[in-house]
């Protein structure tokens, strides 16, 4: 059942540290503020976790080759891809080494390589390496002939995107953090060192506010402040998904030479077998519409077909769209305000699954420039969360399992309970699904609904007759 944020237990308490907005950033900020010894509060306003930006994204885990050299976004994704790799076995969290080439479609296109493959050394990623046609249809025979030749980008990989952020979030529960969801900040006051936070489950005291508001980050900022550094102008993105069947007629993730507003169009395998193609860049004033529409699906399918001619044949089994809290700098706006106790993580566009580790690092030593300091946790203890990724053992090849109730993506009666208890237990369906991938596969939910609804009776805050976002 939902979190309980009235509680006497939160009421009374003073904490180092608030985190507003339970997207990557914020759980992977809770993490790594509770880690070095903070206690920490996240505060929620949607029922679940990752119900914004992080909600639909390409799970790509960026090298940073492409990125401004000299950029905080740079910074933040070198460092958040090495610390992604350090913690993955420990976490159990997954990495399809995949790879990726930019494509290159004509000859002005294929004249920009040589200034992507400079870029990508001036950001330390010396591994890329031109491809001719030739080369690029040996690598992927699955590629439209039209190539014309690519920079190979060894590093950059596919991950989970839901899991990852999950896992950082239940270990920071796990040794110490607490978590209220459904607990929107209204407003807030700080006087005398400390913040009095207004939500809608009453007030809460903290010495330090950290802005994790994704999409809602400027005007959280306006009410905490009186102004905002930056403004958020959403970015959608539409993204289609091909059954598993089709995923293996590419191995790297493909890439179009970018431009200055977007990456561009992508195709690649997801970490649960299938292919992805998207997002768009579509600049809207909605802040929660993620909509998808009929013209740009197919204008994706053709995209889509067009690079892999062979997709035609494969059928489409999802679609979904993701709103980047894009703003008017290309930079991310991450700000202290030292005076204030608060700190301002803004407009993290389109790499913060990659950044988020790197993102929190960076804030914790604003935090401690801030004059804070902290006991560091010695023995912190690391969750025991069940893999997705076709890479590793799932559940279902386990005994004890309790049997198979999703057939299309394999899910089993233990995932699904697990994920319906415990500390971060799933409170709609939308929550579920991230956390089990229960309903996502070729039937979209047609077998496994009356089970599920059996199972889920009375456990979810959102009841699974609400419609599905
Ligand atoms: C189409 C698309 C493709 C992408 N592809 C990639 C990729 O391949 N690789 C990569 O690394 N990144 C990618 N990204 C980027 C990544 O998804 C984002 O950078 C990231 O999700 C931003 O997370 P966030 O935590 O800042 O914001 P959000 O996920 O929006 O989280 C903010 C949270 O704050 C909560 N909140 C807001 N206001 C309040 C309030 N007043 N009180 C309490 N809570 C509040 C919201 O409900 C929300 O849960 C992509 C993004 C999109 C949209």
């Amino acid at each position: 059942m939902p979190d309980d944020p009235s509680s006497d237990r939160i009421a009374g308490e003073e904490f180092d540290v608030v985190v507003i907005g339970s997207g990557v950033v914020g759980c992977a900020m809770a993490r790594r503020f509770t880690l070095e010894g903070a206690r920490v509060l996240v505060l929620e306003k949607a029922a679940d976790i990752l119900d914004g930006a992080s909600k639909g994204n390409s799970a790509i885990l960026h090298t940073g080759f492409d990125a401004e050299p000299g950029s905080l976004e740079q910074h933040c994704i070198q460092a958040g891809y090495e610390e992604y790799l350090q913690v993955k076995d420990e976490l159990n969290l997954p990495v399809l080494e995949s790879g990726a080439l930019v494509v290159a479609w004509n000859a002005a296109e294929a004249e920009m390589l040589g200034g992507i493959v400079d870029k990508a050394r001036a950001n330390s990623v010396r591994d890329v390496q031109h491809l001719s046609s030739a080369q690029l249809l040996v690598k992927e025979p699955g590629l439209s002939k039209k190539a014309f030749a690519a920079v190979e980008v060894p590093r950059e990989f596919v991950i989970d995107p839901w899991t990852t952020p999950y896992t950082y979030l239940l270990q920071a529960i796990e040794n110490g953090a607490t978590v209220k969801r459904d607990t929107a900040v209204i407003d807030a006051d700080f006087a005398a060192g400390l913040w009095q936070i207004e939500t809608n489950r009453g007030k809460i005291t903290a010495r330090t506010v950290i802005n994790c508001a994704g999409l809602y980050g400027d005007l959280l900022e306006q009410k905490l402040l009186g102004q905002s550094a930056f403004e958020i102008r959403p970015r959608k993105g539409q993204f289609l998904v091909f059954d598993k069947s089709a995923s293996r007629l590419i191995d790297s993730i493909i890439l179009p030479v970018p431009n200055e507003i977007t990456k561009g169009i992508v195709v690649c395998r997801t970490i649960f077998g299938n292919l992805l193609v998207g997002p768009t860049a579509e600049e809207q004033q909605s802040r929660d519409d993620a909509s998808v529409d009929a013209n740009t699906l197919q204008a994706l399918h053709n995209k889509g077909v067009e690079i892999i001619p062979e997709l035609a044949n494969h059928s489409v089994t999802a679609t979904y769209a993701g709103i980047r809290p894009a703003t008017e700098f290309k930079d991310y706006c991450i700000q202290p305000y030292a005076e204030q106790n608060y700190i301002s993580v803004g407009g993290i566009r389109s790499t913060g699954l990659t950044a988020a580790l790197g993102i929190a690092s960076h804030v914790f030593r604003l935090y401690q420039a801030m004059g804070n300091s902290h006991n560091q946790i010695d023995n912190f203890v690391v969750p025991d969360v069940l893999p997705l990724a076709e890479s590793l053992e799932r559940n279902w090849s386990k005994p004890g399992n309790g049997g198979i109730v999703c057939h299309c993506e394999l899910v089993t009666r233990h995932e699904i309970e697990q994920a319906l208890s415990g500390p971060l237990a799933a409170n709609s369906l939308a929550g579920l699904k991230r956390r089990t991938r229960a309903t996502m596969g070729r039937c979209q939910g047609f077998y496994c609904s009356a089970e599920l609804s059996e199972m889920c009776a009375n456990r979810l805050q959102i009841p699974l007759s609400e419609p599905l976002t």
